[in-house]
């Protein structure tokens, strides 16, 4: 599951950055960005083939992105959690569906500061229909968890100016589809948890300034992911701590 999980993140990575760019992601071969030299069968074996390399190009010996290997590694760690969590089940595939949009999206707003529209369009008919297979109790928990998604966003952007953006909306409320009203909610406020600690450690190590943007998404997925596999243990832990 976790060498599966790396060669979906190779293929993630790529979607992640050229959908924004409207560049073809399964026909136009990956090529080197530094001399264009395309690369051969043996240069995309997930890890393995950075490794090898030394993190270099084969043909002009520059440097290749660590975060190549690094986006690879995440996905098969994320993928192996949930199988390790969940066994080959329906709740499984619903883990792989949420965590193929999670590594999508945090390349894409990592690279860009943007999620595409079409990613967004996508995952939301897919987790129509898984939700339409296996719904969550009752079924229109999926409905109040995209309205939650969305309406909260919207309003934060209204108050705040600034801080999240339309993208962080649509994608909270597509993720609600698959979450449900309660883990919604509960994703908002791990993201907003995420989001801070992160965002105050790398502004205290000086990586980056205070006015310098820092996109929201990656702390939205990471959010959902641990909320779909251990948000309703979380919520029991809080309720039992705090309302004995
Ligand atoms: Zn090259």
């Amino acid at each position: 599951m976790f060498i599966t999980g790396t060669i979906l993140g190779s293929f993630f990575n790529v979607v992640g950055l050229r959908l924004p760019k409207n560049i073809p992601f399964t026909t136009s071969r990956s090529a080197c960005p530094h001399c264009s030299t395309p690369l051969q069968a043996r240069d995309l074996i997930p890890l393995f083939s950075y490794l090898i390399a030394k993190g270099k190009c084969r043909h002009c010996q520059h440097s290749i992105s660590v975060t190549y290997p690094l986006v690879e590694l995440i996905t098969g760690f994320l993928f192996l959690v949930a199988y390790l969590y969940l066994g080959l089940s329906w709740e499984f595939a619903g883990a792989s569906l949420l965590i193929s949009l999670a590594v999508i999206v945090t390349v894409s707003d990592f690279h860009y500061m943007l999620i595409p529209n079409k990613l967004l369009l996508f995952f939301a008919a897919t987790f129509v229909i898984y939700r339409t297979i296996s719904p969550l109790q009752p079924w229109y928990d999926s409905i109040f968890g995209a309205l939650a998604g969305f309406v909260i966003i919207f309003l934060i952007i209204l108050v705040s100016r600034g801080g999240m953006g339309a993208g962080d909306m649509k994608l909270l409320g597509t993720l609600g589809i698959l979450l449900g009203f309660k883990l919604t909610l509960l994703t908002l406020f791990l993201a907003t948890l995420i989001g801070t600690v992160v965002s105050l450690t790398l502004l205290a190590f000086k990586v980056i300034g205070r006015k310098d943007p820092f996109p929201f998404g990656p702390s939205i997925v990471l959010a959902a992911v641990i909320s779909y596999l251990y948000g309703f243990d979380l919520l029991r832990f809080y309720y039992d701590t705090f309302f004995l």
